[in-house]
């Protein structure tokens, strides 16, 4: 009888196209020659691998999905793949990836004019260009609809004032999607470094998703052009139809983190040996591997199916939101149980469990909290709005 991938025990490997194993494979290889073995020192040190910026963009992970602009146009399934082999190094360099792709290049790619996406996508696919995205205020995040940042036209300009707060990327980005209410709507704005009011202040002594830059970014009558607003979207659906894309690429990411984690705890219970036997020789401890393994399998089948009604176009948010929600939950449990398996040795970066657990924290929070997906869910089963 041939053995299982323990990785892969249903063998979604076969059901992926050549070019899909192409890509999971050559994203692979850069993770774990170029981007593994740094890692943990970024994490330590509170870094992001900039050096690493020029490899992702010549990998062609930079607006992967956009078609055009020097960029890959692959399906939905490649998408994911991606995610989950950068998440499998760190949430971060995946987070970096999302940002940039979902919440900043899609954007302009779909509410942009000919102009910006022919300003920015070019250089923003090569990684010249850094992007972040500002929607979430001080005031609560679960309640985007509430934003108070707020933009008034002058003249031929607008003039935008309020803050925004935990955004990925800020310190690093030239240019931020700013999303502020108008007295036509919540409208979408790029700012760019430079601008005269325009202001980002890194978040300090985080202990989760520490090797990637967490900033507050701050308007104080920030002059920005027309040409600098989004003209193709007006409403909360801008914002919210570019989070649907990046959480369906966190659907993915934390696969690879809890893959990660079973992929350390299997090597390390079975060289561990206390009682004269290896640790994996334990009922209690295989329970636990074995429990990993099928919640592990459900959340590939869950991706992997989501990834197909994308590429088919009949995805569906509340369908990414039991995605998003089981499978961050399944790697954060299954970091957490991985932790503690390795004992002390657990407690340090010299193994990855403990900085996966740390950096699913801010997975399980950002991109809607896993409370506001389960209510998403709940609203439609009842048909009633309980947020
Ligand atoms: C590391 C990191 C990076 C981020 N990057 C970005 C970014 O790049 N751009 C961006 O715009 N935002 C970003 N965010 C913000 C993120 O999306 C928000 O933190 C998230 O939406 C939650 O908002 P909040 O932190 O204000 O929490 P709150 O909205 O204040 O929620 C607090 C708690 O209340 C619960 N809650 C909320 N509503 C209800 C309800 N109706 N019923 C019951 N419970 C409820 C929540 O589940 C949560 O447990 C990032 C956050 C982090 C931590």
């Amino acid at each position: 009888m041939a053995s299982l991938n323990p990785y892969d025990l249903y063998d979604l490997n076969s059901l992926l196209s050549e070019e899909e194993r192409m890509i999971r494979d050559s994203v692979a290889r850069f993770v774990d020659e170029r981007a593994m073995p740094v890692i943990a020192e970024h994490f330590d040190n509170a870094t992001f691998p900039m050096d690493l910026i020029p490899e992702l963009a010549d990998l062609g992970l930079l607006g992967s999905s956009l078609q055009g602009y020097g960029c890959a146009g692959l399906n939905a399934v490649s998408y994911g793949l991606i995610c989950q082999e950068l998440e499998r190094c760190d949430s971060g360099l995946r987070s970096f990836v999302s940002v940039q792709s979902s919440l900043c290049m899609y954007p302009i790619y779909a509410y942009g004019s000919d102009e910006q996406k022919d300003r920015w996508l070019p250089s923003m696919a090569k990684g010249e260009t850094i992007g972040c995205f500002g929607l979430t205020e001080s005031q609560g995040g679960s309640d985007p609809g509430n934003l108070k940042t707020y933009a008034r036209r002058d003249g031929g300009d607008w003039l935008v004032n309020g803050s925004k707060m935990w955004i990925t990327n800020g310190n690093l980005a030239d240019i931020a999607i700013v999303w502020a209410r108008t007295e036509e709507g919540i409208m979408g704005f790029v700012l760019e470094k430079g601008m005269p009011g325009f202001e980002a202040r890194r978040i300090k002594s985080k202990m989760s998703l520490r090797a990637s830059v967490t900033s507050e970014l701050y308007f104080d009558n920030v002059r920005v052009p027309e040409a600098n607003r989004l003209p193709n979207v007006v409403g909360l659906k801008g914002p919210l139809g570019c989070l649907t894309q990046a959480r369906y690429g966190i659907t993915w990411g934390p696969i690879g983190a809890a893959i990660a984690c079973l992929d350390e705890v299997l090597r390390y219970t079975s060289d561990r040996v206390l009682f004269d036997r290896p640790l994996a020789a334990n009922q209690a401890i295989q329970i636990r591997l074995a429990d990993m393994a099928r919640r592990i399998t459900a959340a590939q089948l869950i991706s992997l199916h989501l990834g197909r009604l994308k590429e088919a176009g009949k995805m569906q948010p509340a369908q990414v939101s039991l995605a998003k929600w089981n499978n961050v939950r399944m790697a954060l449990d299954i970091a957490r149980d991985c932790r503690d398996m390795l004992g002390g040795a657990g407690i340090t970066t010299e193994h990855q469990a403990i900085r996966h657990m740390l950096n699913l924290e801010s997975v399980i929070t950002y991109e809607g909290t896993e409370t506001v997906h389960q209510l998403v869910i709940g609203r439609e089963l009842t048909g009633i709005n309980a947020f």
